[in-house]
């Protein structure tokens, strides 16, 4: 079996690829288009990982540590929240300044079916959470979510993360072929759940 690739680096940072599952399937995620992120391949042989591999893949790269890690990679982090808890616990216990973010969908209190925000007080610093449209019809144009509700879980965790204390943003993609976001009533939203805003452009190809 080849070596799954759960880590990587982007710009010199930490980034944790735990799986390639996914509760929404958005049109312009970008493993639609290629199959690596700066030349590690992201698509997992199998999903039966452990924490430990993560860790065993983190450990060559310790001197980065001090720039943060990144739940993020092809696949939504909450689908393994056992195992992203597990590494962020291990790395709050050895490295306890690390800044650990998690690139989300918003919806893991809906798949792991319970929630899982307190459990990740103390482990997680940050949530970056994809709002992706101003109102539930774009947003299921966009991101295609495979549950009910898809919209408002996401909003509701944003909510409660930044009512937790959780560093909160969301985040859009504008300028995506001719989509109509509107990133003035999504900033208002933003506002309003309590979280920061963040628009970044369409990049085709790129990160
Ligand atoms: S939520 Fe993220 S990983 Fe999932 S399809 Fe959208 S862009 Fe891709």
């Amino acid at each position: 079996m080849k070596e799954e690739n759960l880590v990587y680096i982007l710009d010199g940072k930490i980034y944790i690829n735990l799986t390639n599952m996914c509760t929404n399937n958005c049109i312009f995620c970008l493993r639609h288009q290629k199959d690596d992120v700066v030349g590690t391949n992201m698509w997992l042989e199998t999903e039966k990982i452990t924490a430990n591999d993560v860790i065993e893949q983190l450990k060559p790269h310790l001197d980065k540590l001090s720039k943060g890690v990144t739940f993020c990679g092809y696949g939504e982090p909450t689908m393994k929240t056992e195992i992203l808890k597990e590494v962020a616990q291990w790395i709050k216990e050895n490295y306890p300044t690390t800044y650990i973010k998690v690139n989300t969908n918003g919806h893991g209190n809906a798949i792991n079916k319970k929630d899982i925000l307190p459990e990740l007080k103390g482990l997680v610093d940050e949530f970056s959470i994809s709002l992706n449209a101003q109102d539930e019809k774009l947003y299921k144009e966009l991101s295609q979510p495979k549950i009910d509700n898809a919209y408002e879980e996401m909003k509701k965790f944003a909510k409660e993360a930044s009512s937790l204390g959780f560093k909160t943003t969301l985040s859009v993609v504008s300028k995506y072929k001719d989509y109509d976001v509107n990133i003035e009533q999504c900033e208002n939203i933003a506002k309003d759940l309590g979280a920061n805003f963040r628009n970044r452009e369409y990049i085709p190809n790129g990160y």
